[in-house]
């Protein structure tokens, strides 16, 4: 019987996820091929003429048409790669995204500044798989993190990976609605409050590509209306929650940035506002600093 090596079998299925217009075809396929044989991609170089076996040979393929229809490849593998750890993701929750790591980076420049013997105290609305908070919550060993999603499925996921990554008793883990989460808790103010809500707008939903809007939770991806559904709320809700002189951080859609300032200006709360770019040079955070109680406060407009 013909066997296949590791290497034709390489050209093979990158060829025909080529056709089937995947991107970056060759690497799935090595990829999906270290996960059938639970090894990693520099194995396959060192193994490139032997042969695989039948049982592996289906379960390849199996993997390849799953990718090949659409599929997420990290739904396949059930691992994602944030802030160079290694998280659970399945179809409970988003796979994060290699931009969202820009929160990370903020609120550890935050918590750096802050210069208190007390731990630091942080709240992240939505975590969803928790890759934000438990990335956090792994680089700083002082700081305790609330993390909060509307649904259990995904705290679930969150759980396993604050497990996983050995961090989860910083992380308090709360069901429910954004800010609603923390009613009849007697939450403490925070230092620093960061979101990665859902902000896609209702007007673009069909626009997605096909393996976001049909794998993907809808829930944690549609912004409804401009996208501005949890976006809006939670401007208009985190200074309840944020200590004098607290940051707040939040991910959005670039051509969200202006409607966001603005909230943020006009209420007279923040100051310090500013717009962040990802690693492709749109608007992909604001942030604002609550005033200073000392600071000259203007009159609130009622956000
Ligand atoms: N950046 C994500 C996407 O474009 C959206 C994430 C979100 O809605 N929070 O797929």
């Amino acid at each position: 019987m013909p066997f296949w090596s590791i290497g034709e079998l390489l050209k093979a299925s990158s060829d025909y996820l080529k056709r089937k217009k995947i991107d970056s075809p060759r690497l799935t396929a090595e990829v999906l091929l270290s996960h059938q044989l639970a090894s990693d991609r520099v194995s396959l170089y060192l193994h490139f003429d032997s042969p695989i076996n039948q049982g592996d040979l289906n379960g390849y393929r199996t993997l390849i048409s799953r990718r090949a229809t659409g599929e997420p490849l990290h739904y396949i593998t059930g691992v994602r790669e944030f802030w160079s750890m290694e998280f659970l993701v399945d179809p409970r929750v988003l796979i994060p995204r290699p931009e969202t790591e820009l929160l990370v980076e903020c609120a550890l420049k935050t918590a750096k500044d802050i210069d208190r013997q007390e731990e630091i105290l942080i709240l992240e609305l939505g975590t969803g798989s928790g890759a934000v908070a438990v990335s956090i919550a792994k680089e700083i060993p002082d700081c305790r993190i609330w993390a909060t999603d509307i649904s259990t499925d995904a705290l679930g996921v969150a759980k396993e990976n604050a497990v996983r990554h050995g961090v989860e008793n910083r992380i308090v883990l709360i069901s429910g609605d954004l800010f609603g989460a923390l009613v009849g808790r007697s939450s403490p103010l925070f230092d620093i409050i960061l979101s990665n809500p859902p902000y896609v707008a209702e007007e673009e939903w069909d626009s997605l590509p096909r393996e976001v809007k049909e794998h993907e939770p809808r829930p944690a991806l549609d912004g409804g209306e401009k996208g501005m559904k949890f976006l809006a709320p939670i401007v208009r809700g985190a200074h309840e929650f944020l200590r004098p002189g607290g940051r707040l951080f939040l991910e959005m859609s670039p051509h969200q940035t202006e409607e966001i300032v603005s909230l943020l200006e006009s209420s007279g709360i923040y100051d310090d506002i500013g717009r962040i770019m990802d690693y492709s040079g749109r608007y992909r955070l604001v942030t604002a600093r609550k005033r200073k109680a000392d600071a000259k406060t203007p009159k609130s407009k009622g956000l």
